[in-house]
């Protein structure tokens, strides 16, 4: 592929690009009137080989997310090794029989969508003793081909998580479809949140996490404004 020169991003500029998007973030919760503080930034770093992300836990960034658990299991044993406070969040789809080391390298699971998938995870936490902090995947585009429980499904979905299953549920997340304005994704994911008590949102990405921001959320999902871009065809699901 080509890539033009601008777009490439050097290992040396990951700290950089993590300044500028911190930067950012800062400023976008400063216009809402929120504390900065309350916004994770979650460095996706899928695709990109551990010489890359390396600088980036130089730098004193902790908190990762990856969206295939195979690929995350060959690249972050060795990054633990040397940086062992770093968090891990599996923003990909999971399938029922990679929960077992699901539960065994991450430390939040973004995109819980199904009782199957839901009492898996809750059975494999309390076998291992790995307390895993859960997200709930809303498909607020209601889109055919995209995982997450429909919208209005969700406020079931989530009590059954918490009280059938005994999952950790600490928020929702969600991507909005790709040709649409995001905003009001964002707005429906955070008026479900509210009214099922739950207190962080993970939406927004490298092209709209101010807008994100603005309507709430608390964990920011920033993969290409940090690491440049991947290759073609990366970042397909398992
Ligand atoms: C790849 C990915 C991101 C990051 O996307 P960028 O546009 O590179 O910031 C965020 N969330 C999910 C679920 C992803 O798969």
């Amino acid at each position: 592929m080509t890539v033009p020169p601008s777009a490439m991003t050097a290992p040396a500029d990951v700290a950089a690009n993590l300044v500028v998007v911190r930067e950012r973030i800062a400023a976008a919760a400063a216009a809402a009137n929120r504390d900065p503080a309350t916004v994770s930034l979650v460095a996706v770093s899928k695709t990109h080989d551990g010489s890359r992300i390396t600088p980036a836990l130089a730098a004193g960034h902790t908190v990762f997310g990856e969206n295939r658990v195979q690929e995350a299991q060959q690249k972050w044993p060795p990054l633990r090794g040397q940086f062992p406070n770093a968090t891990l969040h599996l923003i990909g789809p999971l399938q029922s029989n990679k929960v077992r080391d699901a539960v065994a390298l991450f430390d939040v699971i973004e995109t819980v969508d199904r009782a199957k998938l839901a009492r898996a995870i809750a059975e494999e936490s309390r076998r291992t003793g790995r307390r895993i902090a859960c997200f709930v995947q809303v498909n607020t585009g209601e889109e055919a081909q995209k995982a997450g429980v429909a919208p209005l499904e969700a406020p079931a979905f989530i009590d059954r998580c918490r009280d059938t299953f005994g999952l950790t549920v600490i928020g929702l997340m969600c991507i909005p479809p790709i040709d649409e304005e995001p905003s009001p994704h964002f707005a429906l994911l955070a008026d479900i949140a509210a009214r099922q008590g739950l207190s962080r949102l993970s939406m927004g990405m490298s092209a709209d996490y101010e807008t994100a921001i603005r309507f709430g959320a608390t964990d920011v999902r920033v993969g290409t404004a940090i690491f440049g871009p991947r290759a073609p065809k990366a970042g397909a699901a398992d």
